[in-house]
C-alpha cells in the first residue's frame, strides 16, 4: 500500500553529501579536527573553518525593516526592481533577445521549473554526465527519461558526444532541453571557451530545423570566476540564436551573495521575439503560483540593494574570497600534476574533481575516509570542494590522495 500517486520513483535519495559530511563530523570527535580532512561542504569557507557570509550582504539585510521581511513579493514572477537587476547584473548590454526574468527560490527553482514545464512526461533531459545531482532527480520527479554527454575529450569539452546526444534526442522527440553548467562547472570547474560557445550556438541552431531547442545554462558558480570581466561575455553569442531556440539562465543568488539559505534566484528567459518569451513566462508564473507562490521579498530586495548601492563594498569583499579559491585551487591542481593525480581539466570554480572509473572510485572512496580524508562520490570521480578547505589542509593533499589511491 502507498499513499502516494502511482507514477512515482519511490526509491529514497541516495545521500551522497549529507551522510559523509556527518562521518567526518563524527571523525572529527573521535581523532580531534586537526587530523581530518574534511573536503565534504560545497558552501564557501574561510581560513578559520566557518561559512563566508559577507558583510556587504548581511548588513544592508539586517537593515530591512521587519515589515518588508514580513510581506509577500509584489507578484508571482517577482518584484519588478528585482527582475530588471537581476537581467542587468547577469546579461546587461550584452544581448538584444527579447527578455524576461521569473524570480525562482534559488537556482534550483529556476531548473526545475524548466525540466516541470518545457517537456512532456516520457521525454529527455540532456545533461552532462559528470553533474550536480538534482537534475536526475528533477527529471525522474517528473517522469522524465535523462540522456547524458561525455563532457571531455583529453582537456577540453567533448563536442563530438555533446552534438551526437542532442541530434539522438532531437530525432526522437523533435524537441530538445539540455542543460549547460558554466561558467565554473561543478563538480570539475570547466569554463566553455568563447569558440566552444559559438560551436554550441551554431549546432542547436541546426537542431532547431527539426522542432523548437531550450538551452538551460546553469550559472550558479559564475560569480566566482576567475574573470569576472569576461565570464559573461559568451552571453552575447545567444543573439545568434533561431527563432526556433530560447535560452533560459538559471540564476542563484546562494552563491553570488553567500546567502544559501535565502532561497532566491531566478529564471531568465531569452529568444527572438517577446511573444516567445511571453508564452513560456505564462506558463512558469502559473507553475511559480501553484508551488511556491513567490519568493522572499526581502531577499530579492536586498540582491537589489547589494548590486547597486553596496556593489563596491560587495565586489571588493568577494574579490578576496575568488583569490582565496584560486589560491586554494592552484596548490591543489599544481601538486595534483607534480605527483601525477589525475584530475578534470579544472579552470575556476568551487571544485576540482579527480577522475576515475566508478569501480576505482568506491573502494578509493572508502580508503581515503579510513586516512581521514573525505571527499564526496561523483560520476566518474571524487569531488574534492576547494571551496570550503583551507590552504594549509589542502597543502600536500594532493600527495596523500595519489599515495592512498596507489596502494588500491
Ligand atoms: N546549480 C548547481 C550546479 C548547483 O551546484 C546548485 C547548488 O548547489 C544550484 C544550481 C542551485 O543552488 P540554489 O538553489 O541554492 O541557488
Amino acid at each position: 500500500m502507498s499513499f502516494v500517486k502511482r507514477k512515482v520513483d519511490k526509491t529514497p535519495i541516495e545521500d551522497t553529501v549529507f551522510a559523509i559530511v556527518k562521518k567526518a563530523k563524527e571523525d572529527k570527535e573521535r581523532v580531534g579536527a586537526e587530523n581530518v580532512v574534511d573536503a565534504t561542504i560545497g558552501s564557501l569557507y574561510n581560513e578559520e573553518g566557518s561559512i563566508v557570509a559577507f558583510d556587504s550582504v548581511f548588513t544592508p539585510y539586517n537593515q530591512i525593516a521587519k515589515e518588508t521581511k514580513a510581506a509577500y513579493a509584489s507578484s508571482f514572477v517577482g518584484n519588478e526592481s528585482f527582475r530588471k537587476q537581476v537581467y542587468e547584473w547577469v546579461v546587461g548590454n550584452r544581448s538584444a533577445l527579447a527578455h524576461s526574468v521569473i524570480a525562482t527560490p534559488g537556482g534550483t527553482g529556476a531548473v526545475a521549473l524548466s525540466v516541470q514545464e518545457i517537456l512532456d512526461e516520457g521525454e529527455t533531459l540532456v545533461i552532462p554526465e559528470i553533474a550536480w545531482g538534482s537534475y536526475r532527480l528533477m527529471a525522474a520527479m517528473n517522469n522524465v527519461e535523462v540522456a547524458t554527454y561525455s563532457l571531455f575529450e583529453d582537456d577540453h569539452f567533448n563536442m563530438k558526444s555533446f552534438k551526437e546526444v542532442c541530434e539522438r534526442v532531437m530525432q526522437k522527440q523533435k524537441k530538445l532541453l539540455v542543460v549547460i553548467n558554466d561558467p565554473c562547472h561543478n563538480p570539475t570547474g570547466y569554463s566553455l571557451s568563447m569558440e566552444e560557445w559559438k560551436e554550441i550556438v551554431a549546432f542547436l541552431n541546426s537542431c532547431a530545423k527539426q522542432g523548437e531547442v531550450v538551452l538551460l545554462n546553469d550559472i550558479a558558480y559564475i560569480d566566482y570566476s576567475y574573470d569576472l570581466e569576461h565570464c559573461r561575455d559568451y552571453i552575447s553569442c545567444f543573439d545568434a540564436f533561431d527563432e526556433k531556440v530560447m535560452c533560459v539562465i538559471a540564476f542563484s543568488c546562494s552563491k553570488s551573495l553567500t546567502s544559501y539559505g535565502l532561497r532566491c534566484g531566478a529564471a531568465i528567459l531569452m529568444a527572438k521575439t517577446q511573444q516567445l518569451v511571453r508564452d513560456v513566462e505564462i506558463v512558469f508564473e502559473k507553475a511559480a503560483r501553484a508551488t511556491w507562490s513567490n519568493i522572499p521579498n526581502a531577499a530579492m530586495d536586498n540582491f537589489t540593494q547589494v548590486t547597486t548601492t553596496n556593489v563596491e563594498a560587495y565586489i571588493k569583499e568577494k574579490a578576496k574570497y575568488i583569490a582565496l579559491l584560486k589560491e586554494r585551487s592552484d596548490i591543489f591542481m599544481k601538486e595534483a600534476k607534480e605527483c601525477g593525480l589525475a584530475c578534470y581539466p579544472y579552470k575556476e570554480g568551487f571544485f576540482v574533481t579527480v577522475a576515475m572509473d566508478n569501480e576505482t572510485r568506491d573502494c578509493y572512496h572508502e580508503a581515503l575516509m579510513k586516512e581521514h580524508i573525505f571527499t564526496v562520490k561523483v560520476n566518474k570521480g571524487i569531488r574534492v570542494a576547494v571551496c570550503s578547505l583551507s590552504v594549509t589542509a589542502i597543502k600536500g593533499l594532493a600527495k596523500r590522495m595519489k599515495e592512498i589511491l596507489d596502494t588500491l
